[in-house]
């Protein structure tokens, strides 16, 4: 056996980042940049009023109450035009330019009707600073200046910025598209009747939801039986359309887990297959082929899950780019004994893990913890990582990865 970081280790080493592409900015949520990103304007591009009201000279506003004469007024999407003299005021709205003369703006809310009424006088309750309620031109972003460096991972706002520089495109590490295929003749999709020794096929759709929750393109390749031949077509065929695979089923010791002896042939100096220090999963094979890693899982429901939490999704973070891909463990308090007993293996509980008011995480136990049991990783959120030993006591601290907080 190897240790679960010798066994990422090795899958990292073969999960490279896809070639840079220019995407859409409307595709590029959650891809990283593959360049820096550079202003070649000021954001924003001209200086505008940060509220509604009267664009003014502050000087004129010093001996507030005052009126002023209002000499026009400026709507967002409208050119400045006018001029703000000596003891003259603008109307203005959010948005709207600074018009010429006038360096601060009061708002609304401040002033009032002028005494004699109309439209063409303003009365100014307050004085105002130069600058008040002015938004300078560059004062978000500066012509030039470098605005996001290569390597962002791209949320809503980033890609709110860029669209505010003008760009429609964005140089980005793509998302890899993702193929899952499951091993095993006792496998039957949907709601067939089962025959005596048949199942559903449940890690397929668990493992093609994984891969869309991360935002990727995850492409169904069926089922295959136990048949070395057909397993090796189908990882042949895969790689022609995907850029990562995974197979679920026949990683283990048994007669008919042709998975692990495919990968290692058509890996090539790649194929491993991989005993990790873990439980549950503890087998995984591994190869590159044709270029493509591919992820042979374990087909216990719930170690094909894990292993994907532990290899997969940093491989995938690694082909997309990112420099940090693992999840960092979380210190949380057990409110329960955590039992386990000793085997040499990292034990990965499933467990749920609640925030409270201590302001700490705490974690119980999800419930049973065989590895064909699926409904605990279902109502679990999170791994807790249990050191090889006889477990954890209540109210002792153990460290967690969260998949997930809701
Ligand atoms: P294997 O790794 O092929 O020996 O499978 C280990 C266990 O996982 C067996 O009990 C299989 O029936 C089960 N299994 C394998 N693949 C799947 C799958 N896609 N869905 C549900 N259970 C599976
Ligand atoms: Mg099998």
């Amino acid at each position: 056996m190897i240790s679960l970081q010798e066994a990422q280790t090795i899958v990292l080493a073969h999960c490279q980042p896809l070639l840079p592409v220019e995407l859409a900015l409307d595709d590029a949520n959650g891809c990283l940049t593959a360049v820096a990103i550079f202003a070649d304007g000021d954001v924003p591009p001209f200086a505008n009023s940060s509220m509604d009201g009267f664009a003014v000279r502050a000087a004129d506003t010093a001996k507030a109450p005052l009126e002023l004469k209002v000499v026009g007024s400026i709507a967002a999407g409208e050119p400045a035009t006018g001029k703000v003299g000596k003891g003259q005021a603008i109307r203005i709205m959010t948005g709207a330019p600074m018009p010429n003369g006038a360096d601060a703006v009061v708002m609304l809310e401040d002033t009032s009707v002028a005494p004699g009424g109309g439209d063409d006088a303003v009365l100014i309750k307050t004085s105002v600073e130069t600058g008040t309620a002015v938004r300078p031109a560059g004062g978000d972003l500066k012509n030039g200046e470098m605005v996001f460096p290569a390597g962002t991972e791209l949320t809503p706002a980033h890609l709110g910025v860029l669209a505010s520089i003008g760009m429609t495109e964005v140089p980005v590490y793509p998302r890899p598209t993702v193929g899952v295929l499951s091993t095993g003749r006792e496998l039957v999709d949907g709601d067939t009747q089962l025959e005596p020794g048949q199942i559903h096929d449940s890690n397929r759709h668990a493992l093609l939801a994984l891969v869309r929750q991360y935002g990727l393109t995850a492409i169904d390749l069926g089922l295959v039986g136990d048949d070395e031949a057909a397993v090796t077509e189908a990882v042949k065929a895969a790689v022609g359309t995907c850029d990562v695979i995974l197979t679920s089923g026949g990683v283990s010791v048994g007669d008919h887990d042709h998975v692990k002896g495919v990968l290692e042939k058509l890996g090539a100096g790649t194929g491993r297959s991989l005993q990790v220090a873990i439980r549950p999963a503890k087998p995984l094979a591994f190869g590159v082929v044709s270029g493509k890693p591919v992820f042979g899982l374990p087909g216990n429901p719930v170690s094909a899950l894990v292993s994907f939490e532990l290899f997969v999704f940093p491989g995938l973070r690694q082909i997309m780019g990112h420099e940090f891909v693992h999840r960092k463990p979380v210190r949380a308090i057990a409110d329960e004994a955590l039992t386990r007993t000793a085997d040499g293996r990292l034990h990965l509980m499933r467990v749920v893990a609640g925030y409270r008011d201590d302001g700490r995480f705490h974690v119980r136990s999800a419930g049973p913890q065989g590895s064909h049991q699926l409904k605990a990783m279902a109502e679990a959120n999170a791994l807790a990582m249990i050191p090889d030993g006889d477990g954890v006591e209540a109210g002792a601290d153990v460290d967690v990865l969260l998949l997930s907080y809701r």
